[in-house]
């Protein structure tokens, strides 16, 4: 099968060629050429090669061996950085390379063995992911049958599906990813296994699943892979319970649901998408009916929200490493709201300059479209807006701007 060649980047041709030229064998492979079969533009293009680490380091000026659970080498080519792979091997127990180490669990803790195209076929997650293409001679290599698949619209891990999830249970995750962006089904063994190993998410660092949270949720597809993952009960494994909202309600479903909407749409019009709100809107059920208990045992609205913030940020922290630049702005959206709903007079514009006061206010926005609530604070906070527009988020976060000189603190009314 010919691809078209305008369809790669200059980078990769030049990449695959330069191999080639220098005795090693090199492909196109993974979801490139998956993107390419469906007629969509690939964001980016990986390179397979059996050229090891340090022998790709040696063909190129400017190449940088990255990693440690698979090593990769990122070459700077036609003004982009191509990632560039050593086919993977085997890595049965008992074999005598120590590079492959696998946790008593059977996760794979490291996988730099090395091997041929066609073991490195086996490595790969999905039928749909281990198309290798040679530029040069235009042929395809599809081991697995991963374009019928594609035809097919079908999700199929490669091998054993519960024994690819114990090695790397994060695969359980990609095959949401790629089945909701995609719209394709999942293959029956491919969706049965999950069942059985999304307990060992358990066991995968809090940092990774960040990441991994980043891919699911900032591409452009977040709600598909959101009620996917709540389908598979993936959800509550990967953000813990305090994302997890059950359908009797109807008003936090509905406000994540629009979140997400809202933030694919933004993606799709090309305009910039911060995980802090999409973060602060999927936790704040969890967080107001913190909130809401906090108030009910004494504490004065403000004081509860903010206690709350604290709590279900680090609750989720415990599933997620969310960066603090994140975690401080989902604290500070929450936090604005009792402000917002205040709408003293006083306050406004000190309100209006916060630095998260956009997004508070679409926070807001969707709080009052969801829950029966009376657009009269909106419409009060979308007046000061215009009044004063050049005070909208002109302060940087609160905890940047410095203390007010010479301010003293007002004493209390006498008690
Ligand atoms: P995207 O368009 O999102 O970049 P992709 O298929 O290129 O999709 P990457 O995460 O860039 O996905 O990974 C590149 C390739 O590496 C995949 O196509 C897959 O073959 C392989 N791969 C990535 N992660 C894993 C994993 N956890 N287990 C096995 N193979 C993997
Ligand atoms: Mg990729």
């Amino acid at each position: 099968m010919r691809l078209d060649p305008t369809a790669f980047s200059k980078g990769a041709l030049q990449v695959v060629a330069h191999l080639q030229r220098s005795g090693f064998e090199a492909y196109v492979v993974g979801g490139a050429i998956r993107d390419l079969l469906l007629g969509k533009q690939p964001k980016d293009f990986d390179i397979a090669t059996n050229a090891k680490p340090e022998e790709i380091k040696q063909c190129f000026r400017n190449a940088r061996i990255i990693g440690r659970r698979f090593q990769i080498v990122h070459v700077r080519a036609g003004g982009e950085i191509i990632e560039v792979t050593t086919f993977r091997g085997h890595h049965d127990a008992g074999q005598s390379n120590k590079t492959a180490q696998a946790a008593q669990s059977g996760r794979l803790l490291r996988d730099n063995v090395y091997g041929t195209l066609e073991e490195d076929t086996f490595r790969r997650d999905l039928t749909i992911n281990a198309l290798y293409y040679n530029t040069t001679t235009h042929q395809l290599i599809d081991l697995l049958n991963g374009a019928d698949d594609i035809s097919a619209q079908l999700i199929r891990i490669i091998g054993k599906p519960v024994d690819r999830y114990t090695e790397d249970p994060v695969r359980m995750l990609r095959v949401v990813r790629f089945a909701a962006r995609l719209g394709f089904d999942l293959e029956g063994d491919t969706e049965a296994a999950i069942g059985e190993a999304r307990h060992l998410l358990a066991d995968i660092p809090t940092a990774r699943l960040f990441d991994e949270w980043l891919k699911l949720f900032m591409n452009g597809f977040s709600e598909p892979t959101f009620l996917l993952l709540s389908h598979f009960d993936l959800l509550s494994p990967l953000m813990g319970d305090n994302a997890c909202i059950t359908g009797s309600n109807e008003g936090a479903c509905a406000l994540q649901k629009k979140a997400l909407k809202n933030t694919d749409q933004r993606v799709a019009d090309g305009r910039s998408v911060t995980p802090a709100f999409l973060l602060a809107a999927l936790y704040w059920p969890a967080a107001e009916h913190r909130s809401a208990a906090l108030a009910a045992g004494g504490e004065a609205p403000i004081q509860a929200m903010h206690s709350a913030g604290q709590q279900i940020v680090l609750e989720a922290c415990r599933r997620l490493t969310v960066p603090k630049r994140f975690s401080l702005a989902m604290r500070d959206i929450w936090d604005l709201q009792p402000r917002l709903e205040r709408m003293q007079p006083k306050k406004v514009r000190d309100i209006l300059a916060r630095r998260w006061f956009r997004a508070a206010f679409d926070l807001l926005l969707l709080r009052e479209q969801t829950n029966n609530m009376s657009t009269h604070c909106s419409e009060f906070w979308e007046h000061k807006q215009a009044q004063y527009p050049e005070l909208v988020g002109s302060a940087r976060g609160r905890s940047e701007k410095p203390a007010p000189r010479g301010r003293r603190r007002r004493r209390p009314a006498n008690p």
